[in-house]
Parts: C-alpha cells; structure tokens; sequence
C-alpha cells in the first residue's frame, strides 16, 4: 500500500542522528548489543558502506537539519584513526548540521590516551562518553573489560588535558558479589573527578550472553535487587549533594548539560539511525536496518542502484525500496500516544501534557484520563497543573506507572 505523506518528515529544528559501529575489540560477557569481535576485516568496507548509506538517506530526506549525532555500539573508539572524521564529513556534506550540535563519541578507556583524545576533538566530535563501568579491579574482570580502574581515571584526564568539556562517565550497578561499600567507593571517586553527566545502569543478565550461562550454572550469584536499589538511593543523595541534576531515571548532570541526543528520544522526537542494526523513529513511520555487519555493507553498496524517492512525498513505497532497512512499521496514533507517554515520564522535571498534546495533535490528559489517575492514586505519579511526573518513590519501580499507558 502506498499513501502520500504531504508534510515533511524531519521538522526545521531537526532530528537526532545516530550511527551504529558495530566493532569491539573485545566482546564482553553481560553484553548483549549488535557488536562482534574478531571482524576487523569488514571494518574498511564498513565505511564504505555507511558513507554510502548516510550519503543516501541524506538525499533520500532532501538534506534534512540535525541537532546531535551519537556515535554508539559497540565501541567508536575502537575505529582506525580519522575514520570518524570520514563519517563526519559525509554527514556534513548531506545534512545541515546545527552549528552548535551536540556530536558524541562512546569511548572505552584503553583506546584513550592523550592524543587520542586530541585526534577525536579535532575531528568535530564535542562530547565524550567514557564507559568506566566501575572503578574495582576485581569487577571489571568479571566484566571482561579491558581496562583498569586507573585507565578509566586516566582516561577522563586525558579528555580534559586535550580540552573536553563536556564528558559522561558510565557506571554500572547491581553486579555479582558488588558490595555496598564497593559501589560508594567508586561512586565517590567518579564524583571526585566532576565530569558533566553521569550514567548509571543496572546490570541486566540478557538469556544467551556468557554472563546468563554462569549464572545458571551457579558460577555467580542472583543479581539481588534490593541492594541494587540501596546502591541507586546512595547515588540519588549523594549526586544531589555534589550538585549534580538528577533529569532521567538513568541520568544525572550538571545543569545545562543533560544528553540531548537522547532527550530525543525521550521526548519521542524524531531520529535516524544509520549502521548495522540502527532503528529510526521519523514522521509516522519506525524502521531498523539489516543485524549483520556483513550483510550490511553489501546492501548498503546496493543503494546506488535503488530507486528511492524522497521520503516525505511516498514514505511507504521509499520505505520498501531501501536496501539497508531489514523491516519497518507504521505507528498508529494509539501507539505514537503512549510512546509520547511513557517516554516522556523517564524525564524527572515531568511530562508537560499541554505540550505533548499539541505535538501529537491530541489531549493526552483526556484520553489517558483513567490511568493517570490510577497512577496518582498509586502514588506512581504526582501532578502539578499540566506537568505529570515520577514521584521519587517509582523510580525504580516505574515501568508498573508505563505499562498503564500501552494500549
Ligand atoms: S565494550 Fe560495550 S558494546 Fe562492546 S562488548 Fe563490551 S559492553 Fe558490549
């Protein structure tokens, strides 16, 4: 089927761009993200093939604007010298980059020495994301991270040294046999160290990663998830002392600076995600590329050849002609409401439903009338005028206030 889609796809004020490496050196046991080890040789045709797609999907959207650019993965850093300065290129030369876009690298400590982090400034990159994970010798081992707690320092005073100003530092919590007191160590040290923003993830044990085995075969414990919570309490009061702005479930900054690719996200913007395995959410329409980095780079050299037209004006036929996308769904109003939703309440200053509603063309407050209000009564949610936040006692427990909002 096929359905004209007058207006354009991306707004004035731009999307967010990510691009997927799909590249570790190491893969690592808990990890369950599209990234491999071991493929270094598809790493040149990689290039290709995405320059290439990006060139594509830039003329595909008629030279659409971007505020930010997130190069995630696996691991960006682990790229050749002066790749990400190509990538960047091609995205210059195909989109109108805002002249104050945020553009992030993820970076593992042992790929960042000093001119390192020098060669990445250079390249156009302003923002750092340093995935430290911890700072105990013992627990990333167990990781299989390939860095030591004082790499991780070193890291982060390299990036200062060649003149990053803004910087993330990623942590981990809820590990196997991480104790309390481990955990405020190196929460304590990473503080100590005042980067701008600061992430901190639970660890989640996926089914088919190493990690799940050696817990089914008792090598490691239950992740136990009241001390989980008590190490994620510790953090809330203890960044809230240092100053830092507690503005996602996951999230802390200094004010100002919170991630704004991934407020995005949160804020069900719009986003294109070009790489292997990247998915997009832009105008109605949510898209995910082919998995394999292999497959990937021979489809996206076939673009070329594909006849797509702009993507505002035959959004589902463009969609079927793309060689790179492995599939694609149209979101229905019903769906677009509740993403809006339980996206937005991840953000702690709250979700302004006035100003949802205006963006999704329909009174959210009225058509989630019944579970706002089971939520308030829950003490899941509290209100105050058209904002609807968390209340801090469900923000671990949060997705029992999201899931009244699917359909
Ligand atoms: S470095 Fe990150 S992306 Fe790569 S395997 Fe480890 S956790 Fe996964």
């Amino acid at each position: 089927m096929t359905t004209s889609n007058p207006r354009r796809i991306v707004p004035p004020s731009g999307m967010g761009l990510y691009v997927h490496v799909p590249f570790c050196k190491t893969k690592c046991p808990y990890c369950d993200f599209n990234t491999y080890q071991g493929i270094e040789d598809l790493i040149e045709p990689f290039l290709l093939a995405l320059t290439s797609e990006i060139k594509r999907w830039g003329d595909t959207l008629a030279h659409p604007a971007v505020k930010s650019i997130f190069f995630g993965g696996g691991t960006p850093s682990y790229l050749p010298k002066g790749d990400i300065e190509k990538i960047l290129a091609s995205i210059q030369a195909s989109y109108q980059v805002a002249p104050n876009a945020e553009i992030t690298i993820e970076a593992n400590p042992g790929d960042l020495d000093g001119a390192a982090c020098a060669g990445i400034l250079a390249q156009g990159v302003n923002r750092l994301s340093i995935g430290v994970q911890s700072l105990d010798n013992y627990l990333l081992n167990l990781l299989g991270r390939r860095h030591q707690a004082s790499e991780a320092v070193e890291a982060f005073k390299f990036a200062r040294q060649a003149g990053f100003d803004n910087v993330n530092l990623d942590l981990m919590y809820g590990l196997p046999n991480q104790s309390l007191d481990q955990w405020r160590r190196t929460l304590d040290s990473l503080i100590e160290l005042a980067p701008e923003h600061i992430s901190l993830y639970a660890l989640g044990i996926e089914e088919g990663t190493p990690m799940h085995r050696w817990l089914e075969d008792g090598k490691i414990p239950e992740p136990d998830s009241d001390l989980a919570a008590d190490m994620y309490q510790y953090a809330r009061e203890s960044l809230a002392a240092a100053g830092y702005h507690h503005y996602e479930i996951s999230n802390w900054s200094v004010r100002g600076r919170p991630c704004e690719h991934n407020v995005v996200y949160w804020e069900n913007g719009p986003y294109l995600g070009v790489g292997p395995g990247a998915h997009s959410r832009l105008g109605d329409f949510r898209f995910w590329t082919v998995l394999s980095p292999r497959d990937y780079n021979i489809k996206a050299s076939g673009w070329a050849a594909a006849n797509v037209q702009p993507i505002d004006e035959l959004v589902e036929a463009a969609l079927e002609n793309i060689p790179t996308l492995a599939g694609w769904e149209h979101l229905s109003l019903e769906t677009t409401c509740s993403e809006t939703m339980f996206l937005g309440l991840r953000l702690l200053d709250g979700l302004n439903t006035s100003q949802a509603s205006s963006l999704a063309g329909i009174d959210l407050a009225k058509k989630f009338q019944a579970p706002i209000q089971e939520c308030l009564e829950l003490g899941l949610l509290e209100q105050d005028g058209d904002c609807l936040k968390l209340t801090e006692s469900s923000y671990l427990i949060a997705n029992q206030a999201f899931t009244r909002f699917l359909g």
